[in-house]
Parts: structure tokens; C-alpha cells; sequence
């Protein structure tokens, strides 16, 4: 997947529209998510043009990489979620569903998630 600097992550993280940001570092912003699928939801994207976790892997460096995994812990951890638990989910292409081609990982927490997800 080619990255579409369009896209409305991209817009966020270059300040065109706002975002309800809840952490933000080198690597990673966190944001809350405009349509919010849990109590507490929460999107956590890198600062670089990858529009998905394998373009991501495969293209950021070790730093990206590592930055950005430890945001997402930070994120949780600032969230007071571990106690409940959470759930991480990044949907990628058509089959996933995936809306914005940015990559992204949604944090799901404060309620019973149920089971694995159905199509
Ligand atoms: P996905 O389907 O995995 O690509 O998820 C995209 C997510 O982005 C959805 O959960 C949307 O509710 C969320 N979203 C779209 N636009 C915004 C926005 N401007 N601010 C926050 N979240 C957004």
C-alpha cells in the first residue's frame, strides 16, 4: 500500500485539523478516537508516512520501530488500563476494514471487549 499524504492522519500530525491528544512524543502521537468503540479509546500513530504495520516494519528504522512500540506503552500506562485490561487491534486493507491509511493502533479498554471480533 502506497502512502497518501492526504490522508486525515496526515492532517493531524501536520496540524491542519485538531485532534483530542492524549500523548505525544519524537515517534508517536496518541489522540483519542472520534467515534469511540470502547469507554476508553484511544488511536496511538507514528510521525512517519507508513500506511501500515508491514510498510511500517519494513520501511521506519530501529528507533521508529522501538519509539514507537514504548509510546504505546506509555499511552497505556498514563491510561490506567493495565488493571482492567485492554485490547490492541490495527486493521490493514480492505479485508481488515482499514479507514485511514495511516498506520494506527487502537487501544480498547474500560468495559468488556467480548471474544475475538466477527466480520
Ligand atoms: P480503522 O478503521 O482501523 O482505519 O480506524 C480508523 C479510526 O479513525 C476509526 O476508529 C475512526 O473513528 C477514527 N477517526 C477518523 N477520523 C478521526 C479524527 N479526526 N479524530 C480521531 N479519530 C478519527
Amino acid at each position: 500500500m502506497s502512502y497518501d499524504s492526504s490522508n486525515i492522519f496526515a492532517k493531524i500530525l501536520r496540524g491542519e485539523i485538531p485532534c483530542d491528544k492524549v500523548y505525544e512524543d519524537e515517534f508517536a502521537l496518541a489522540f483519542n478516537d472520534i467515534s469511540p468503540q470502547a469507554p476508553k479509546h484511544i488511536l496511538v500513530i507514528p510521525k512517519g508516512p507508513y500506511a501500515s504495520y508491514d510498510d511500517f516494519i519494513a520501511s521506519a528504522d530501529d528507533a521508529e520501530i522501538v519509539g514507537f512500540q514504548r509510546a504505546i506503552a506509555k499511552v497505556i500506562g498514563e491510561a490506567d488500563i493495565i488493571a482492567g485490561g485492554y485490547r490492541l487491534l490495527s486493521n490493514t486493507g480492505v479485508d481488515a476494514h482499514q479507514a485511514v491509511p495511516h498506520y494506527h493502533v487502537h487501544i480498547l479498554a474500560g468495559a468488556n471487549l467480548g471474544g475475538k471480533l466477527v466480520a
